[in-house]
């Protein structure tokens, strides 16, 4: 199964925290290791959680998961024009 960027961004938040099935797991790392987008993604929100749990033990709020999907997508529209995703 073979996704776009905007269908793993759900679930980078528990692959970062770990909670993700091994299959999702290897899935996105295999994602990852081609798309340079993911792993800026993944980078980015791993510094932000840190930074979270250093302040708060609290889950992500799901308003950064839509920052981070818009961010994703400009990136996208940036790169590919605006027919991309
Ligand atoms: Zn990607």
């Amino acid at each position: 199964m073979a996704g776009k960027c905007t269908d793993y961004i759900k679930d980078l938040n528990d692959y970062i925290d770990g909670e993700l099935d091994d299959s999702l797991c290897a899935e996105i790392e295999k994602h990852i290791g081609k798309c340079e987008n993911c792993r800026i993604m993944v980078d980015t929100l791993r510094q932000t959680v840190s930074l979270c749990r250093e302040g708060k033990k609290e889950k992500l709020p799901a308003t950064l998961e839509i920052k981070l999907s818009n961010l994703l997508k400009k990136k996208w529209d940036e790169k590919f024009g605006k027919k991309g995703v």
